[in-house]
This record gives structure tokens, sequence and C-alpha cells, in this order.
């Protein structure tokens, strides 16, 4: 079965067009609507991950690790992707939320996620070599994806964004955290 349709992702989402009455109906609005991709995937999260979790079930991987804060929607959608398909899933997380748990971070827990709170010194070693080949050789069989899913294999997974656009833009406007999905679009 594809993972997509193991995880009832719902691509191509669809492009709702607004002509805003407030510029004279000069301008014309798409939205891109891939927060319909999912309930609880978050749209460019699963872009990003979608070529890294195809490679994990390939390579029957058992066991994820990622970083993120205590709100983090990648951390979210990672972790039920996790628990969808079986794969044990480490999060670390940057401050301590033990008695102040996030929806996000309630969620994770109910998904079985082993969630690690780490001060914001340990956080900040997160693409540190020594600090990221020190978690390797403490989880030998696992996948370790950077913060915000913005790995490699990310920019793949969002040029699909691109790819299924019904026409050209003069503009792509884009929310910007850890960058992955700017990346991807420029790309
Ligand atoms: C994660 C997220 C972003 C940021 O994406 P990056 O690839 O980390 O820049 C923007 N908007 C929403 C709704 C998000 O969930």
């Amino acid at each position: 079965m594809q993972l997509t349709e193991k995880l009832t992702i719902n691509t191509p989402s669809s492009v709702q067009v607004i002509t805003p009455d407030w510029v004279n109906n000069k301008i014309q609005l798409s939205i891109k609507r891939d927060d319909q991709i999912h309930s609880i995937i978050s749209g460019n999260k699963w872009r990003k991950l979608h070529y890294t979790l195809e490679q994990a079930v390939t390579q029957k991987t058992k066991h994820i690790v990622s970083f993120g804060g205590g709100f983090s929607n990648h951390l979210h959608a990672l972790g039920y992707c996790c628990h969808q398909l079986n794969i044990q899933f480490t999060a670390i997380v940057r401050g301590d939320y033990s008695k102040n748990l996030s929806p996000m971070l309630q969620d994770l827990l109910d998904w079985k996620t082993d969630v690690q709170y780490v001060d914001r010194v340990t956080y900040k070693k997160r693409t540190n070599i020594e600090y990221i080949q020190q978690l390797q050789k403490q989880y030998p069989h696992a996948l370790l994806i950077p913060e915000g899913g913005s790995q490699q294999q990310a920019l793949q997974g969002v040029t699909n964004i691109i790819t299924e656009l019904p026409q050209i833009y003069d503009y792509i406007i884009a929310p910007v955290a850890s960058g992955g999905t700017l990346a991807g679009l420029i790309k």
C-alpha cells in the first residue's frame, strides 16, 4: 500500500481563488489549500516529511528522532505519522513542559512518543556534529530528522506544491520558520 494511502493524505490539494474587492478587482489571490491535506498532519509538514518517511518505511526503520519546541507542528505531524506507521518516535523538546503540556505534547504522549525535555543549552547543539554523533550512538537504529523536518529530502517534497499548481503566478507568498518550505519553493 502507498504511504499516502496508508496515512490518508489528500493530494493534490485544491487551489481556492479570491478576488478581493479592496483593490478594485485588480488582484487575484490564489490559496493552495495544503491545510486540507490531512486533519492532523498539517500541509507543509507532510510535504517536508513525504520522501523521508517513504524511505523510512522502505528501509523498515523502527525508530525516528527529531527536534522541536513545545508547540512544534513538525513534532506533532511526525509523531502522528510514526504512530500510524508503527515507528517508535523520540521527540527532543526545547524546555521542560512536563508540568505544562501544550496540546501538541499531550497528543504526542497519547501517541506513545518518547518525549525528552532538554535545556536550551543542550537544544542549541541540535546541529552540532558531535552531539548528533552522540545521539546516533545512543540510538544506533534511529533515523535522525532535523528541526522542522527541513532535511535535504524535504526540498523534493515541497517542490510538489509547485508542480501541482494549475497556472503561473506573479508572486508566491509563504510563512517561514525553519526555512525548509521556503527553500523547497525556491527550488
Ligand atoms: C511549520 C510551519 C511553518 C514554517 O515552515 P518552515 O518550513 O519551518 O519554514 C509555517 N506555517 C505553518 C502553519 C507551519 O506549521
